[in-house]
């Protein structure tokens, strides 16, 4: 699943490419199962005719800001692909493709149609919407500080892994970079969370940051099938500590890392250095 810094790839990707003057004048339909709030009909009178003015990024959540004040959101889930292709041109499971008047076309692609599209009529009301009212602090938001995680966590029993996969605390992380991120913090991911000390917090802030940029300048991590634009997938992957690594040496103490499932969700670390 894309998270922060795939997203964002994506993002810086599309606001290079050269739509933002172009109208949509016709939208084609394969499949509508992703639409959450509107329907085929609605999505339609609502997006024809406006332009694209800006994308940016709350989260895991893609927002195209159209002219009229308009707002598309999408979350691309497991296997959600963005594309700006020319007519002619095809990806693998378009779903949804809008037509420019500039020949060519913005696709949602998904082979799992996991992925959510909602529409909102201005960005207040994106702010208002349930699914991005209850997210946590951006990891390079100003505001997440060690204080704040830490008060986030001082009630909280679970084990740090389940804790950092919560949206509402951080918005952004996924399974590969809390693996990552506690890793380089030496941090167990079975710890209790109100275990995690202050000085700790911080070591989780400037991590999973120095994770993640280096992550964003290597065009995200493509383990499965991520893609930031049709064919160009990211390289991060060539980077990773422990995810998608069990059984081999610790790149640290060498010893050989650990897999297991904690809350339901893969997990690779080293038994030796994170306590
Ligand atoms: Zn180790």
């Amino acid at each position: 699943m894309p998270e922060f810094p795939e997203v964002a790839t994506l993002i810086n990707w599309l606001n290079h490419q050269n739509f933002f003057d172009a109208k949509i004048k016709k939208i084609i339909f394969v499949d509508d199962i992703v639409l959450k709030n509107s329907t085929k009909k609605s999505f339609i009178n609502f997006v024809c005719g406006e332009t694209i003015k800006k994308i940016s990024q709350i989260g895991k959540f893609i927002i195209f800001h159209l002219s009229n004040n308009k707002i598309i959101e999408i979350h691309l889930r497991l296997e959600g692909k963005i594309f700006y292709l020319l007519n002619n041109e095809k990806s693998k499971f378009p779903m949804i493709e809008i037509y420019l008047d500039n020949g060519k076309k913005i696709v949602y692609d998904d082979s799992r149609k996991f992925g959510t599209i909602n529409i909102y009529n201005n960005y207040q009301d994106l702010l208002n919407s349930t699914e991005i009212k209850k997210l946590g602090k951006q990891p390079f938001d100003k505001t997440l500080t060690a204080n704040y995680l830490f008060n986030c966590f001082k009630n909280k029993t679970q084990k740090i892994k389940t804790t950092l996969l919560d949206q509402t605390i951080i918005a952004g992380i996924g399974n590969i970079y809390a693996d990552e991120t506690l890793f380089l913090c030496k941090i167990s991911p079975f710890r209790q969370t109100n275990k995690v000390s202050l000085k700790e917090c911080q070591l989780i802030i400037d991590n999973c940051r120095e994770i993640m940029s280096k992550s964003i300048r290597n065009k995200g991590t493509t383990v499965f099938s991520y893609q930031y634009a049709l064919n160009h997938s990211g390289s991060f992957q060539k980077y990773l500590k422990v995810y998608g690594r069990k059984n081999l040496p610790c790149l640290r103490c060498g010893s050989i890392l650990y897999w297991t499932k904690i809350n339901g969700r893969g997990t690779t670390y080293c038994k030796k250095c994170q306590k």
